[in-house]
């Protein structure tokens, strides 16, 4: 640890010494102190007690611009009045949380999606993007009547057994860029999946091409991030290949866009690289700060799960149209959830209006920081589309993937990341920038502020 570190460490620590007493006590109680590992960092997560439009308050008091967004979910900030506004409404006018049975927003927001993204030609409701991926993999296996799925190297899908490797490997265990091996990343998976999900390059169209080709009787759909981690885009010449290739070879394409929905066009990545996948899954945005995942794709696909063509696990008569194995099972409690819907339709209305001010304010802070670097003499970039970026300090010229990533200097942008969170601006050391229709020119102009006076201490 340099010592500069340890001065934002200790000035980190002096600031949130509410949030060290209080995780002590948390970990008392959930394993690590957390609910969900990715709110973890060391020496002690921050507690956050309010949010309001751009800024989180935490336990002692600090005022922070957000920019994590809670991983970028949150598109028009905190607390937006027409979302609180869209939630009063719905529980008034139909004096429920919750139907139990279909209802009016299902097909409101349905269309919606159909018109924004016409590959969705019929689309379900999950409860989060993890939900929403796991569907995609099923109709995908039940389509093609194929077992294996591949993934990219890299490329965070949610946490469940089929999709949590690769997604951080080390080095060492990666194998090589071209080929990269299968690597579990949690404990509790079986290393059954280490077949059953092959891994491939991204932005490799030619090894990508080699792996799909060898395997490609077993597996049953290509998944990705079209936009890796949300900031590293595909090259158009990657995605244009890779979806003609996939389609050669009977596999299906699916497009994780829980974080790029919305985010970097109303349309997604799909609108931006004008590719028509055949499954898509999104969440994050859609839900307006609450739960939920949607699934949709082409008709005949996402019809392999529609129960009047036959008999689910559900049914109880003695006379079953057929076998429940006949079509694939898909529910929920929650699904189609109404006032995460009232939200989800409250936000896309917001966005309309608002989208090309989000582009501009993301466009302006972007530029901003590459020049205070660029005073220094230092190396890097902001990378990424439409309101998400991350800020890598690489002397590498081009960043195309997992690999690429890895040589970027990680200890000196943790070291600016604390100097950051000491100055009130917020996301999770490391993580990427996620922009709001709420963050103004003040704000950006105060960040661009915060990252000169922690630079002028770093070098
Ligand atoms: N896919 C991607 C691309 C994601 O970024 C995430 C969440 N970060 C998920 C799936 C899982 O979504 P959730 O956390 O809502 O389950």
């Amino acid at each position: 640890m340099t010592l500069m570190k340890k001065h934002f460490l200790t000035e980190f620590e002096n600031q949130t010494s509410k949030s060290r007493t209080f995780f002590s006590k948390a970990k008392e109680i959930m394993p690590g102190g957390v609910t969900a590992n990715i709110k973890s960092f060391d020496p002690y997560p921050i507690i956050m007690k309010k949010g309001k439009g751009a800024y989180l308050y935490d336990l002692d008091g600090n005022e922070y611009v957000d920019y994590l967004l809670s991983y970028g979910a949150l598109m028009l900030g905190h607390g937006h009045p027409k979302i609180i506004q869209a939630i009063q409404e719905q529980l008034e006018e139909d004096g429920t949380m919750l139907f139990g049975t279909p209802h009016q927003l299902e097909l409101a927001m349905g269309e919606k999606i159909k018109e924004l993204y016409p590959s969705m030609e019929r689309i379900r409701y999950t409860n989060s993007g993890t939900e929403a991926t796991l569907l995609t993999v099923r109709l995908a296996y039940a389509y093609t009547g194929k077992t294996k799925i591949a993934k990219f190297e890299g490329h965070y899908h949610g946490g469940y057994d089929q999709v949590l490797l690769s997604l951080n490997p080390s080095l060492e265990e990666a194998g090589q860029a071209h080929a990269p091996k299968s690597v579990i990343e949690s404990k509790g998976i079986d290393p059954y999946h280490e077949k059953q999900t092959i891994v491939l390059p991204f932005n490799d169209l030619e090894h990508t091409s080699d792996i799909l080709t060898k395997n490609k009787d077993e597996i049953a759909a290509v998944i990705l991030e079209p936009i890796q981690g949300g900031f590293i885009p595909a090259e158009p010449s990657f995605m244009k290949g890779l979806r003609k290739l996939t389609e050669e070879l009977g596999i299906l394409l699916i497009f994780d866009e829980v974080k790029t929905g919305f985010r970097v066009g109303l349309r997604g990545a799909q609108g931006h690289y004008n590719i028509k996948p055949d499954l898509t899954a999104l969440g994050k945005v859609i839900g307006g700060g609450f739960p939920v995942g949607i699934v949709g794709g082409k008709e005949e696909i996402m019809m392999t799960s529609a129960p009047s063509v036959s008999s689910d696990v559900f049914d109880n008569s003695q006379s079953k149209k057929s076998s429940a194995k006949d079509v694939l099972f898909h529910s929920g409690t929650y699904n189609g959830h109404p006032t995460i819907l009232a939200a989800g339709l409250a936000t896309i209305k917001v966005l309309e209006q608002e989208i090309e001010h989000v582009f501009k304010m993301t466009a302006r802070l972007k530029k901003g920081i590459e020049s205070l670097f660029e005073h220094r003499g230092i190396t890097m970039q902001t990378i990424g589309l439409g309101s998400i970026f991350n800020v890598v300090i690489t002397e590498k010229e081009k960043v195309r993937n997992y690999r690429d990533l890895q040589q970027a200097n990680f200890s000196m942008r943790k070291e600016l990341d604390f100097g950051l969170l000491s100055k009130g601006i917020y996301t999770k050391p490391l993580n990427r920038y996620s922009m709001a229709t709420v963050h103004g020119e003040k704000e950006v102009d105060c960040t661009l502020e915060a990252y000169d006076t922690v630079l002028s201490k770093m070098i």
